[in-house]
């Protein structure tokens, strides 16, 4: 079965119609995932850090996948804020990544130790290929605000992020930032 021709505003009121989807991360969800583990456990829990919304469409290899995934401004240590991260359980899989506002970092890398850390203005998109593992990271002031779209049925593999982390650290350096070696990466 498939879906008929739908619109939907990309916001999240838009997008949580007709079944679709929120998630919502705050400190409290995000242990040892930042390098600083005290500093993240010595901040309000409830400090939201991310939210993703996505559309109600089924998970179907012919379907896609969109919404909008918003990363708030704000550092753990010198570590900006920034998603788990993952890669796709069917690995293959690719999204793309359209800047709305705000600005960031898609931080990206492969298990054979291939990285990248394109930074993402307003109106520009990243290609997130298929076997990549990819976070937002916001390097601003102020929310970064990204829409993706994937095959619907790509799903998430947190785990492998959970106990090995990124190589690589985006963190405060100065009025900007700094890419660096990730010393708890194994
Ligand atoms: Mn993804």
């Amino acid at each position: 079965m498939t879906l008929e021709p739908f619109v939907c505003d990309v916001n999240p009121t838009g997008l949580a119609k007709d079944g679709g989807t929120m998630q919502r991360r705050a400190l409290s969800d995000m242990r040892g995932v930042f390098l600083d583990e005290a500093a993240r456990a010595a901040m309000d829990p409830d400090t939201e850090v991310y939210e993703f919304h996505s559309a109600g469409v089924p998970a179907l290899s012919t379907e896609l996948a969109f919404g909008v995934s918003i990363c708030m401004p704000g550092k753990v240590g010198a570590e900006f804020f920034m998603t788990k991260g993952h890669y796709h359980a069917v690995l293959d899989c690719a999204e793309v990544y359209i800047c709305q506002s705000g600005r960031g970092i898609m931080l990206m890398e492969t298990p054979d130790g291939r990285w990248a850390a394109p930074e993402l203005l307003p109106g520009q998109a990243v290609y997130v290929p298929g076997g990549w593992a990819h976070r937002t990271v916001n390097i601003a002031n102020e929310p970064f605000i990204t829409l993706f779209s994937l095959r619907a049925d790509s799903g998430h593999d947190y785990q492998t992020i959970e106990s090995k982390g990124f190589r690589k650290l985006i963190v405060a350096e100065g009025d900007g930032y700094a890419v660096i070696d990730n010393p708890k990466w194994q």
